[in-house]
């Protein structure tokens, strides 16, 4: 049952939030944590740190000045190692001085958002979201508009998009590649976005912007790529993440970075700063700032993790169950063997295997693997996974049996 709070503005997050609201009413996640358990719900690491991780840390941790834990709103370094390490990744020109440091991707798109919106305006993004989208948006006072991939392709419906577009349209986010699909939108889409954007701008005499959200833009698979709209669109905000490349989502570091080609970048620039001030010290701590040069060149190891993506994909289909391969990102989205995707991820949970129902992030009749599970997890739950499918349809025929009976009586 919904709680009343205390202000209306917490009720409003209260209900942004409320597709998470069946998970407290399980008792999944101190379940999930027991040895047997087969832990697939989010990204959290389950296995101990990166090598070299913890001595990096330990080393960056030692004062070399007075200030060293003093307030730094940046740091030169970490922004010059940011930059170039975006530069060599796409090709587009970033600045140092165009890098704000936040405290994790949450703080890059809560600055950006800001940045870029007065109250009432509208914010377009796309289905099925990550959680926290709906909530920024109306936190910041501003208005979300969704519209849904592509369901054949999970690629992004233009035309839904451009219907959605309306004089008060300030930004589209765009989450690439994408949870939960592993879809990394191909630059031919994202060339069309940018023009149909510029189009939009243009006929309303107002800029549009893309708030880019790509915290998985090094965790691609096959020898793929993923491509930023920054490379197509000068008004984008690229929002990164180091939390997913390092395994260490509770460490918080990652920026917004702003194009050289943006035509405001000083102002927006001013506005970052001013949107992290003011929201609560968006900022990393000071020894993430000076570790991030070395944590630049650390990666958890993407082999490793596509391994997992084919072992789990070949033995699900085996079962028959019916998954797509992604091109990116932790996750796998199988489709549910039964319509209603909470009873099987339940199902699935009396077998001890934790996933996230697809009805959690507006992908009802799927539901969400995080590849992040150890081998042994990958292991144990293949029979467990094989069990859980077969009962959903020893229960969907027996359901259907009755109803039969029923319409003969
Ligand atoms: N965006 C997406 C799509 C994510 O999946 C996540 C984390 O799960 C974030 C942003 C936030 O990342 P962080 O917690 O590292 O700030």
């Amino acid at each position: 049952m919904a709680i009343e709070l205390p202000s209306t503005r917490m009720n409003t997050l209260a209900a942004a939030w409320s597709a998470f609201l069946p998970l407290t009413e399980t008792d999944w996640r101190e379940a999930r944590k027991a040895p047997d358990a087969c832990d697939f719900m989010t990204g959290d690491p389950q296995e101990g740190p990166l090598a070299g991780y913890v001595e990096t840390l330990q080393q960056n941790l030692i004062p070399e000045r007075h200030d060293w834990f003093g307030y730094h709103q940046g740091n030169p370094e970490a922004a010059e190692a940011a930059a170039k390490s975006l530069r060599e990744w796409c090709g587009v020109p970033f600045e140092p001085q165009d890098i704000a440091l936040t405290n994790g991707g949450f703080g890059a798109l809560a600055a950006s958002i800001r940045a870029a919106t007065d109250p009432g305006d509208e914010i377009i993004f796309n289905l099925p979201p990550w959680f926290a989208y709906e909530a920024m948006v109306r936190d910041a006072g501003a208005v979300p508009v969704t519209v849904h991939i592509d369901r054949e392709t999970f690629d992004l419906d233009l035309a839904a998009i451009a219907d959605a577009i309306t004089p008060r349209t300030r930004a589209v986010i765009v989450n690439t590649p994408h949870n939960p699909t592993g879809k990394i939108y191909p630059p031919e889409t994202l060339e069309r976005l940018a023009l149909l954007l510029d189009e939009a701008s243009t006929r309303y005499g107002r800029a549009i912007y893309i708030i880019s959200d790509e915290p998985y833009n090094r965790i691609v698979f096959d020898g793929k790529r993923s491509y930023t709209p920054a490379e197509f669109y000068p008004r984008t905000f690229l929002c990164y993440s180091y939390g997913k490349v390092l395994l260490a989502p509770g460490e918080r570091i990652g920026y917004a970075a702003l194009p050289p080609t943006m035509p405001e970048r000083k102002q927006m620039r001013m506005a970052l700063t001013l949107a992290q001030a003011s929201s609560g010290y968006l900022i990393p701590n000071t020894v993430m700032m000076y570790a991030l040069p070395e944590l630049e060149r650390m990666s958890l190891d993407v082999e490793h993790l596509q391994q997992k993506r084919d072992l789990l994909v070949d033995e699900l289909r085996a079962i028959g169950y019916s998954v797509h391969r992604p091109e990116a990102t932790f996750y796998l989205t199988p489709e549910s063997p039964i319509d209603d995707d909470w009873s099987f991820a339940r199902m699935l949970a009396e077998e001890h295997v934790y996933t996230m129902p697809g009805s959690m992030f507006s992908l009802p009749g799927y539901f969400r693997l995080s590849l992040t599970a150890n081998d042994q997890m990958i292991e144990r739950s293949i029979p467990r996974f094989k069990a859980a499918f077969e009962r959903a349809h020893q229960e969907q025929s027996a359901t259907q049996l009755q109803a039969a009976a029923g319409t003969d009586d």
